[in-house]
């Protein structure tokens, strides 16, 4: 939406992402650092954050369909592109056209892709097994089934075996070392041609578990866009989003005023009420109502009362009178509302608030250095 006629602002600044990627795949090297951009890059836009993050340098990109994949191709002619979801039905002609490589995930996809290679000569593809999501890839028996019949492989080139963490987010989680040593057993029953075939295991969280998950290729997605890859502890990445939503006006009140539907909250002393131009139809999530902090100026305010489907009520009683006048920005994610508080107080994670983001922004994309 138009500058002006918006009632909130969302900048994305694609400088903080590409120091992001620049941190990650430092972090990652000598393994190769891929980027996952699926849903429209977590809600940010593809269309500016996959040529952001090639001009960092990455070269490999993951998304979770073939028509995310074809938007992606136009932007980016010479990357590496594959569909995490497999191949969905009468759609492997396309994935030749636009040059898009799938994660197989299971014997039929594998199926699926070999008789089509077969007919059209050698194919490429990653191939996927499940140590412990029980979700895509392939488990025990399936790779015992291949290692049986790897004729099935006789027209595809697998460039990498990759799998999933489940709780990565959680260092002192017992799984990942399981998930790892699974990965590591399942590397011994593949088709011997395999055996030695790169790997790829680690999204954000994996990347901070240390170099034993880094293996040859990384795929970090939420902290690319400033979300903490460690769950709980300090956050190592450049902020990439901030939203601002702008005050549609003030009111001081008597105390015990009811605020917004449903009348849940009231005020106690006399207060200030700000009414903020910002719902729930713009991804600010109604959970948040009652619960989460916005920000004027740095100085910390509560959300008071349910959110409504434009609007949320903010008590503004302890900003400086000339700080919350109509018009005025207020912080709803980013600066001194971390985007990781927001998905807190909405009991969710950053990646639902991310790809939640609405449409009735005023968007602004800055490539300012950080
Ligand atoms: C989404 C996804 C990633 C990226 O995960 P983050 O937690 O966002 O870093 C990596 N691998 C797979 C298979 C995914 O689906």
């Amino acid at each position: 939406m138009e500058r002006k006629l918006a009632g909130a602002h969302l900048t994305i600044n694609l400088g903080a992402l590409k120091e992001n990627y620049r941190l990650l795949a430092d972090q990652a090297a000598p393994a190769e650092c891929a980027a996952s951009v699926k849903a429209n890059a977590y809600g940010l836009g593809i269309e500016q954050v996959g040529p952001a993050l090639y001009a960092a340098g990455c070269r490999r990109f993951f998304v979770a369909l073939p028509g995310e994949g074809v938007t992606l191709r136009k932007l980016l002619p010479d990357a590496t592109i594959h569909i995490l979801g497999g191949i969905l039905p009468e759609t492997e002609e396309i994935y030749l056209e636009y040059n898009l490589v799938p994660v197989l995930n299971s014997l039929h996809d594998i199926r699926q892709w070999a008789n089509f290679a077969k007919t059209r000569g050698g194919l490429h593809a990653l191939l996927h097994l499940d140590t412990g999501m029980t979700r895509l890839g392939l488990l025990e028996a399936e790779i015992r089934e291949l290692a049986a019949t790897p004729d099935l492989l006789d027209h595809i080139k697998i460039d990498f075996v990759m799998s999933h963490l489940s709780c990565g987010d959680v260092p002192s989680d017992p799984m990942n070392r399981e998930q790892l040593e699974k990965l590591l057993f399942f590397r011994t029953i593949l088709p011997k041609a395999l055996r030695e075939t790169p790997v790829s295991f680690a999204n954000s969280a994996g990347i901070f578990l240390g170099p034993d998950f880094h293996f040859d290729m990384v795929r970090p997605g939420i902290a690319l866009f400033g979300g903490n890859p460690h769950a709980g502890g300090p956050n190592p990445m450049h902020e990439v989003v901030r939203l601002r939503g702008r005050i549609l006006q003030v009111q001081d009140v008597d105390s015990e005023i009811p605020v917004g539907y449903g009348a849940s909250f009231r005020t106690e002393g006399s207060s200030r009420i700000a009414t903020v131009s910002v719902g729930y139809a713009d991804g600010y999530f109604r959970a948040l109502g009652n619960k989460a902090e916005c920000a004027v100026k740095n100085i910390k305010v509560p959300v008071v009362g349910r959110v409504s489907m434009d609007i949320i009520t903010v008590d503004v009683s302890k900003v400086p009178e000339g700080d919350c006048a109509p018009g005025a920005f207020v912080d709803l994610i980013g600066g001194a509302v971390p985007l990781d508080e927001v998905a807190a107080h909405a009991e969710t994670i950053p990646y639902e608030i991310l790809t939640s983001l609405g449409s009735r922004y005023y968007r602004e994309y800055l490539d300012a250095a950080v």
